[in-house]
């Protein structure tokens, strides 16, 4: 256990070592970019050559908009839950919908998208969904309105298709939808939804939908100016129970379908998210979904799958915390191995992140090296309950987390961006940071 003493002595050390650090060497070698510059100001749009990662917060669940350095552009999850999700769930409390909840959380994500999108761009080229939960792909109610283009409704993933055409839709388990069971005769509103969808955008020729392929880094390519940009790639870590090898574009298995199913055919989707993992000359940054990683006497040794992927990662510029960090991941053999300088969480309820979390994440036994920690919003009661160990540790608490990699990858940004507003206003700068070799 952790006592307020030594809390308090960790930061003031922390703050110590800040001034001789890289990042403030790299802040001096560029002071045509001090960090004072661009808050409160709008910002600076995409341009060729940058690597913009947005952590979009509505309040509502994950989503990530990607424009990579020919102009690519990606998004990884868009949920959407709303308010009857959240009295299901009390005491609970789901964030604010954000900025307010005149629309629906993936209209938001599509309105997003349009003031940071790549200038000229009609559509999004990819979409992942890392695993089918509501809160990374959408949750349908009998007020979602229909989709004009197929027989769905309007909600998440769904809501930012029928803004921006889609490229390629890719999930975890297209077309047959039997991993590890059966799923296509569901009762849930919403992932029968999220089927129609996909189906219909593939029988209409609408988008290209298809299964994540582990291992693989010629899934998701720059479809512009490859060959400009020959050290960016985005590699196909994990999904459904399959790990790469770290060789080629092989693959293993570390669980059977026996073990994750019970014998009602009831299972936990979240150790079946699908991972990746993009490079851009020393830059990387993984993200996973919900990717379990601690198992405890109540739960069997396959949950945990981030011991198992973790040596083919290695250490990472930045990640994003899986399962919003959740007390059931970020163990310590991921923390270890990864060393994040940036740690972004994407939060949506009072139980994000879990106290042992926070403190795995501001450990210098588990890895000694700097970390800077951003979540998209923290609530109060989580600061009352977690303490100075969460609030003296995170550098920002609230809003749109967006990480802005340099041209050839050697050095990013982090900027905070206003979530309660529309315009969406710079509220912090951080960096410049130096990716590590
Ligand atoms: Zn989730």
């Amino acid at each position: 256990m952790w006592d307020l003493a030594a809390g308090i002595l960790a930061c003031i050390l922390v703050a110590a070592a800040t001034e001789s650090t890289p990042e403030a060497a790299a802040r001096a070698a560029n002071p045509a970019a001090p960090a004072s510059a661009v808050v409160g100001q709008a910002l600076a749009p995409w341009s060729e050559g940058y690597l913009d990662i947005h952590h979009i917060n509505t309040g509502r669940g994950n989503a990530a908009f990607f424009i990579f350095p020919d102009g690519t552009s990606m998004i990884f999850d868009a949920g959407a839950l709303e308010d009857d999700w959240g009295r299901n769930v009390a005491p609970l409390v789901l964030g604010l919908a954000l900025p307010n909840p005149s629309r629906r959380p993936g209209e938001w994500i599509a309105d997003y998208i349009d003031q940071f999108k790549r200038p000229g761009m009609a559509g999004i080229d990819y979409a992942l969904i890392s695993h089918f939960h509501a809160d990374h792909y959408g949750r349908v109610q009998f007020t979602s309105p229909a989709s004009a283009h197929g027989n769905w409704k309007l909600a998440g993933i769904t809501d930012v298709a029928e803004r921006w055409p889609l490229g390629t839709l890719i999930d975890r388990d297209y077309p047959a939808y039997d991993f590890p069971v059966a799923q296509r005769g569901t009762k849930d509103k919403s992932l029968s939804n999220y089927f129609r969808f996909a189906d219909g955008l593939a029988t209409s020729g609408r988008s290209k939908v298809e299964r994540f392929a582990v291992g693989r880094d010629d899934q998701i390519v720059l479809k512009y100016d490859p060959e400009r940009y020959p050290t960016f790639s985005v590699r196909n870590i994990a999904a459904n129970g399959a790990v790469w090898t770290g060789s080629g574009s092989a693959s293993r298995n570390v669980l059977d379908v026996g073990q994750i199913a019970d014998g009602k055919g009831k299972f936990n989707e979240n150790p079946l998210s699908l991972m990746i993992r993009l490079d851009y000359g020393d830059f990387d940054y993984v993200t996973g979904g919900d990717t379990t990683g601690v198992h405890t006497p109540d739960q069997p040794e396959w949950f945990d799958m981030e011991s198992k992927i973790a040596p083919v990662v290695g250490e990472v510029d930045a990640l994003s915390l899986n399962h919003h960090g959740n007390r059931d991941a970020t163990n310590a053999d991921w923390l270890r191995a990864l060393q994040p300088r940036i740690i972004v969480q994407q939060t949506w309820t009072s139980d994000h992140p879990g106290g042992d979390v926070v403190a795995r994440i501001t450990s210098k036994t588990l890895w000694p090296g700097q970390r800077d920690i951003f979540a998209t919003h923290i609530q109060e009661p989580t600061k009352i309950a977690i303490g100075p160990w969460l609030t003296r540790n995170y550098r920002s608490m609230d809003g749109h987390v967006v990480i802005r990699v340099q041209p050839g990858g050697g050095a990013y940004d982090v900027y905070i961006l206003d979530d309660r507003s529309t315009d969406r206003k710079v509220k912090a700068h951080f960096g410049p940071y130096q990716s590590r070799q």
